[in-house]
């Protein structure tokens, strides 16, 4: 398909930027990578481009003075993979960084952009009016759906794109985000939101609200995290299984634990599971295995995504293993 003409509006200032999205059909548009693909393949229209890219405040990567960070929202997703700032105190999120897509894609793509991305779901990307474009059917579910999600699914069996999300969760960071009666904070894990919810949208932000930027809490002592990642291919390409680990340990014991997976579900998916089974607990062989085989307890694969399970169940086992002996 061809792009659909549209209007393009540069605003000024952050509030003119969200007095713009106001209007319907209005789009954000921040790096263009994941928007104009949207646009071009059909999977919802826009009468009018608002482009957020040039507004300086939202950029940045700082250190707050709590010990935290902040992460403005336009912050090209590269920028993050390389900041010392970032892999010394956020390994999992520079890592997730540096897991996305290209070299190309994440000199263009930003935080915000990555975070609030649209399903890679071929049907919902294609002529195809399903559940998550206002029609009445899935059509994953009979269908192709071997990238599909394996927990949350509900209605509509998306898993949600992102690799900088996941360690967002772990961190346990909090969303800014700029609206028309001021800024609200949302946190990390309450961000994105399952279909059964709405299956329309994918994040609880508004229409006429915009994300501007990501605080993280300064680093704990006796913390650990990672972000692994599986995928098809050995070149760019979404996961199919991740996992983001945070942990306190306390010695050898794992005093606190936040675990969250990708390309699991059609959130970043916080595995309450594995958490309950490592808390408290050294990392050994068999907790390792228990904890791996709590996570897929409640997996409801369908036709195609059995081998997503197993999948997930080897990693977490390796990654747990691994950050143990980190
Ligand atoms: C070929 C390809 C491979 C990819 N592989 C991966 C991958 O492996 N892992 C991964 O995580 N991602 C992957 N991506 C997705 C990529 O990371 C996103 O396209 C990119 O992060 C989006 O950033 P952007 O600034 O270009 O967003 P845009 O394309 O400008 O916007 C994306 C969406 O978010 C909205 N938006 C943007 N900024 C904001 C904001 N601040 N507030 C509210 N809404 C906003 C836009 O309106 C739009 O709907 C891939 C993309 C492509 C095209
Ligand atoms: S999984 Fe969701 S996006 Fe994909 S076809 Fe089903 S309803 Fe549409």
């Amino acid at each position: 398909m061809t792009l659909p003409n549209f209007a393009y509006i540069r605003p000024k200032s952050l509030a003119d930027a969200v007095a713009q999205i106001r209007s319907p059909k209005a789009r954000i548009h921040a790096g263009g990578t994941d928007l104009l693909g949207c646009l071009r393949d059909g999977a919802f229209a826009a009468e009018k481009m608002v482009s957020i890219a040039h507004l300086d405040q939202l950029k940045g990567i700082d250190r707050t003075p709590d010990g935290g960070a902040r992460i403005g929202a336009l912050t090209p997703i590269a920028e993050l993979a390389a900041s010392g700032l970032v892999r010394q105190s956020y390994p999992a999120l520079a890592r997730g960084a540096a897991e996305v897509a290209s070299p190309q894609l994440r000199n263009q793509g930003t935080l915000g952009g990555n975070l609030c991305q649209k399903p890679r779901c071929w049907y919902y990307r294609s002529e195809f009016a399903c559940l998550r474009k206002g029609g009445d059917k899935c059509y994953a579910y009979d269908g192709e759906n071997q990238y599909h999600c394996i927990l949350g699914g509900s209605i509509c069996f998306i898993t949600h794109p992102s690799d900088t999300a996941p360690a967002l969760v772990a961190y346990d960071a909090v969303i800014r985000v700029a609206g028309p009666n001021g800024f609200r904070d949302v946190p990390a894990g309450k961000f994105h939101i399952l279909p059964e919810e709405d299956v329309e949208k994918e994040t609880v932000l508004q229409p006429d609200e915009i994300a501007t930027e990501v605080i993280l809490p300064p680093p704990r002592p006796g913390m650990r995290s990672s972000y692994r990642k599986v995928r098809a291919r050995g070149s760019w390409d979404f996961a199919l299984a991740g996992v983001a680990l945070a942990l306190k340990f306390r010695g050898e014991v794992v005093e606190e634990a936040r675990v969250v997976l990708s390309g699991a579900a059609p959130i970043p998916w916080r595995s309450r599971e594995v958490e309950e089974s490592i808390i408290g607990k050294r990392l050994d062989g068999e907790t390792a295995a228990k904890a791996a085989e709590a996570a897929v307890k409640n997996a409801q694969p369908l036709k195609k995504n059995g081998y997503k399970v197993t999948l997930f169940q080897g990693m977490i086992e390796e990654e747990l293993l691994k950050i143990n002996k980190a």
